[in-house]
């Protein structure tokens, strides 16, 4: 279960969720947290109860770090990540535990891609990325982790987050179970299901998402391989920052393209995550 916040039952506000923001009220933040935390834990509860033995939680938002370790659902089979970034087998890399022992991979507490009309707060890792494309296929951040998991041929079981969110999940991997929580009033408001209403809904199809990888009703994102990845940023200067990498192509003024041999390295060029990362990145 890779956590974002953007996505979370409850969270109706960018100033819940983009806290690091000027002018965002401390209660305000510490509420977004709480949402984030008791979403966590609902959504853990429902998995163990729907047979999950194992359980890896990591929290991404922002890096991670938005939770409360002395608050989360303590539980044998639950493995709590706080940080995006950590040490797998005496190495650096992203998502650690996310390899070919892991059978399903959820994205709850999502977001739409960047550009998208009607979704609460969209965007694509970071403010400078416009548009993200593996061999020509506009993908958001659930696609890039979708992709990164694909390395290990692990099938995308479930997204949550507001419509628009879970439309692009919807659109990008054929049967996917969505829980919808919410829906974009405007680019930083939603309204939606109260929080505990919109907790139950997500619990519910947690459960339903791992019958179907009983049933082998799920399958995991990967594109054909050399990928071709694009990038429109945001700004010219990002794309001649990016274009001074080995093997990184300016196309146009805006965008930068490259080839990768492995699921795994889809963002590894451009932000360095990935495996066998630098510690300096
Ligand atoms: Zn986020």
């Amino acid at each position: 279960m890779l956590w974002d916040m953007e996505g979370v039952s409850g969270l109706l506000t960018r100033e819940h969720v983009w806290f690091w923001e000027p002018g965002v009220r401390e209660q305000v933040a510490e509420e977004g947290r709480r949402l984030l935390v008791a979403d966590i834990n609902s959504a853990v509860a429902a998995a163990l109860g729907a047979g999950a033995d194992e359980l890896i939680v990591c929290d991404t938002h922002h890096g991670g770090g938005n939770t409360r370790p002395g608050e989360m659902l303590s539980d044998p089979r639950v493995t709590y990540l706080e940080k995006s970034r950590g040490i797998q087998d005496g190495k650096l890399r992203w998502l650690p535990g996310l390899d070919e022992t892991v059978d399903g991979f959820m994205v709850p507490g999502h977001h739409a891609k960047a550009g998208t009309a009607g979704a609460f707060l969209p965007h694509t890792w970071m403010l400078d990325w416009a548009d993200f494309r593996i061999n020509g296929q506009s993908v958001g951040e659930m696609g890039i982790e979708a992709c990164f998991a694909g390395h290990w041929g692990i099938p995308v079981l479930l997204a949550q987050g507001d419509e628009a969110a879970c439309r692009e999940a919807e659109g990008m991997f054929p049967g996917i179970v969505t829980a919808c929580v919410k829906r974009a009033v405007d680019p930083n408001t939603c309204e939606g299901l109260d929080a505990a209403s919109a907790r139950r809904l997500t619990a519910e199809r947690v459960g339903q998402a791992i019958g179907k990888l009983r049933g082998g009703g799920a399958k995991p994102f990967r594109p054909a391989l050399p990928m071709t990845v694009t990038i429109r940023m945001a700004a010219p200067q990002k794309a001649g920052a990016a274009a001074t990498q080995p093997g990184v192509r300016r196309v146009d003024e805006f965008t930068v393209e490259t080839q990768v041999g492995r699921h795994a390295d889809v963002v590894k060029w451009i932000a360095g995550a990935g495996l066998d990362m630098e510690a300096k990145r």
